[in-house]
């Protein structure tokens, strides 16, 4: 069938709506009419290079849509459900298998290989072209997915607004609930006050941490941060950290840090603000190395780095408890989101990578009504 994308060409190139053609759908398919996808810091980097992936290629990876088709394979799926997509995994490998799909054997292959797994490709151009998919492909109106992607939600839930919970807002949360795991009553301090910081942020109070500290170079960003749960914050441009770190905790330093900042310095800062038996999680894509002392800066404290990817989540569980907590109001993200017409998604992708707006979401469905607006 005929549809419409946005592609990008070559490397560093805006994005082009075109017309595409998408294949038909395999017995382990499911084919989604995207109602709304989310920008993400990884579809810039895609883009730009900066995260090498073969072109022409349809990124995006924070849709959320309505199922039109599913293959005959496909169980507890049917059309007409509403889906958050988020990550592909195999189901199978030994981390599969321990509830821990984030590090599956074939995550690379499954979500960034560009095609499926035997080669055939699922959008290609009028003339033949084929093109390369990206994670599940959100920048179009359709997209073909595998049941793995795929979070059902209620009929209630605002397609418009979740897109972001398959990635951003699931990594920032995930980071701290199953990363991090701090206890109530503990302190936790998150760099950078991004859509990923931010649900940190929100996710540090869902767990009962009683000093949640922001720190940004934006005073509008910290501002935001303590609307939606920091109970302190630090503008590091303006204020001595070290010595407002040192005030707030006692001189005891940070028991729990998440920097989605990535640059270097700002990494080496955060590990010199833990405390004994501190933890933190760099999950941000890094600009250079990060060079350190393993034995000064983390042994004789008993420190620790730990890596989290996509927040370590299992997207079908992860995604609908932030949906509840979103109902419950402890978990605000709607505050972060503003929309975009699909067209004009150069504008929301410059306005990610600037900062001017904290979570772009395109609306690729202008048609499309929540189910709670139409009674
Ligand atoms: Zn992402
Ligand atoms: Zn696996």
């Amino acid at each position: 069938m005929e549809i419409k994308s946005a592609l990008v060409n070559g490397t560093g190139e805006d994005y082009e709506i075109e017309t595409v053609k998408l294949s038909e759908i395999q017995d382990d398919e499911i084919r989604v009419k995207m109602v709304a996808s989310g920008i993400c810091h990884s579809d810039e980097v895609a883009r730009t290079g900066e995260l090498p992936h073969p072109l022409p290629a349809i990124l995006g990876h924070e849709g959320a849509g309505i199922v039109e088709e599913v293959g005959s394979y496909v169980k507890n799926i049917k059309a007409g459900d509403q889906v958050v997509l988020s990550y592909k995994y195999c189901g199978h490998c030994n981390h599969c298998l321990t509830g821990k799909p984030a590090s599956c054997n074939s995550f690379a292959s499954l979500n960034l290989d560009g095609k499926r797994s035997e080669g055939t490709y699922y959008f290609e151009k009028p003339d033949g072209t084929k093109i390369n998919s990206y994670m599940h492909s959100a920048f179009s109106t359709y997209s073909i997915v595998k049941q793995e992607n795929v979070t059902v939600v209620d009929d209630d839930v605002d397609l418009r607004l979740v897109g972001p919970l398959g990635c951003g807002f699931m990594t920032g949360a995930g980071t701290v609930f199953n990363g991090l795991k701090p206890e109530a009553g503990s302190t936790i301090a998150v760099f950078g006050t991004g859509a990923v910081g931010m649900a940190a942020l929100m996710a540090g109070k869902i767990a009962g941490c009683t000093k949640v500290i922001g720190i940004d170079i934006h005073d509008d960003r910290l501002e935001l941060a303590r609307e939606l749960g920091a109970t302190h914050v630090i503008n590091s441009k303006t204020q001595d950290i070290e010595e407002e770190v040192n005030q707030l905790t006692g001189n005891q330093g940070i028991n729990y840090i998440v920097d989605t900042t990535g640059v270097v310095p700002v990494i080496k800062t955060a590990i010199s603000l833990l405390a004994k038996e501190g933890v933190i999680a760099p999950i941000a894509v890094q600009k250079g190395d990060l060079e350190l002392n393993v034995l000064t800066e983390l042994s004789v404290s008993n420190r620790s780095i730990i890596g989290v990817l996509m927040g370590n989540t299992i997207p079908q569980l992860t995604i609908k408890q932030l949906v509840e907590l979103h109902r419950a109001n402890r978990f605000p993200f709607d505050k972060l989101i503003e929309f975009y017409k699909f067209e004009d998604i150069n504008q929301a992708s410059q306005d990610s990578a600037s900062g001017k707006t904290v979570k772009p979401v395109l609306i690729i469905d202008e048609e499309y009504k929540p189910k709670a607006a139409q009674a």
